[in-house]
């Protein structure tokens, strides 16, 4: 049985943190210094229980790490850095202790690695499912956020890291098949690591044009860009990097890389005369395409281009 809310509220408060300039949990509102020179970046997501995850698929911890970046993910693909977070959380009557607990430390420990503090929040009973909401407050240089509305035809395309795993590794996990997963990629499933280094590298390198994270796949996330931009955009597939998984690290299928959900990475675009590096801050970099005037996303194979049609998260997942 989950903690009475007054204890809960006084364990997180407890754990939350400190953090300069930031007057947190225990008053009406939290007050946060916004640097100089800086605006307020704010973000917030749901994580709901089937919905955005099952507890019988993956320890609370990651459940709780998951909640967090999401959000995290939001303000790394401004270019900004978090200032502090909020955490509205739901927990039915009969949900055991350790759970809650697992979850906020899975979350309080990325909270930490960051430098954020959990600065308020609200709890409630749920009539039935764990429902949390994430809010990240963030900052940024006035007028230097990295925005969706920016590519231009003739930039080129780049994505950090590789796609697919996730959406893999969730395949498999739902068809049962824990054993065949790797323990490395297990934990890159749980405990993915925002990118807010790179995102904030981009920003002050001005490198970037215009910017999102792939929470939702590729082909999603890009028509996203493409849709603020007024641009379309043509995508090579041999160069997508697809993610390696099992035993024998085989890389992932073309769909997974395109269309599957939840890998965190940034998607962004960089005018053809700014030199974009092989790697930043240790994560690759790999140039996927450019952005050209004609509306639509097109995948060039071989020998034939086709057009490619969003269908990331919404279509792919298979957690129902
Ligand atoms: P109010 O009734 O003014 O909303 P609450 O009793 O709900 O106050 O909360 C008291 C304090 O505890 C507030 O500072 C609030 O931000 C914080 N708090 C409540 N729930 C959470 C939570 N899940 N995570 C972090 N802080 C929380
Ligand atoms: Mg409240």
């Amino acid at each position: 049985m989950p903690l009475a809310e007054k204890a809960l509220i006084r364990r997180l408060r407890l754990r939350s943190g400190r953090a300069r300039g930031v007057l947190g949990i225990g008053d009406d509102c939290a007050s946060v210094q916004i640097p100089q020179g800086h605006e307020a970046l704010v973000t917030t997501d749901f994580s709901l229980e089937d919905v955005h995850f099952r507890r019988r698929l993956q320890p609370a911890a990651s459940i709780g790490h998951r909640c967090l970046l999401r959000g995290l993910s939001d303000i790394a693909a401004m270019g900004g850095e978090p200032l502090a977070i909020f955490l509205s959380l739901a927990l039915p009557r009969t949900l055991p202790q350790s759970w809650a607990d697992g979850f906020l430390e899975g979350l309080l420990k990325l909270a930490k690695e960051f430098g954020v503090t959990l600065a308020g929040g609200d709890t409630a009973k749920s009539s039935g499912k764990v429902l949390a909401d994430i809010v990240v407050l963030g900052s940024v240089p006035k007028g230097k956020a990295i925005l969706r509305s920016g590519a231009r035809p003739g930039d080129r395309i780049f994505v950090t890291g590789t796609l697919g795993g996730a959406a893999t590794t969730l395949g498999m996990l739902l068809q049962d098949q824990r054993k065949k997963i790797p323990a490395a990629e297990m934990e890159s499933y749980l405990y993915p690591i925002p990118r807010i280094e790179v995102g904030h590298i981009l920003r002050k390198k001005g490198m970037a044009s215009s910017m999102i994270d792939i929470s939702d796949g590729l082909s999603t996330d890009l028509d996203h860009i493409c849709e603020e931009s007024g641009v379309g955009a043509e995508i090579n597939s041999e160069a997508i990097p697809r993610a390696r998984h099992g035993k024998l690290r085989k890389e992932v299928d073309l769909a997974s890389a395109l269309h599957g959900g939840e890998d965190y990475e940034l998607l962004f675009t960089a005018p053809a005369n700014k030199r974009v590096p092989p790697r930043i801050s240790n994560i690759p970099i790999t140039e996927i395409g450019s952005i050209v005037r004609a509306r639509g996303i097109f995948l060039k194979t071989k020998n034939k281009v086709r057009r490619l049609h969003p269908r990331g998260w919404e279509y792919f997942r298979r957690i129902e």
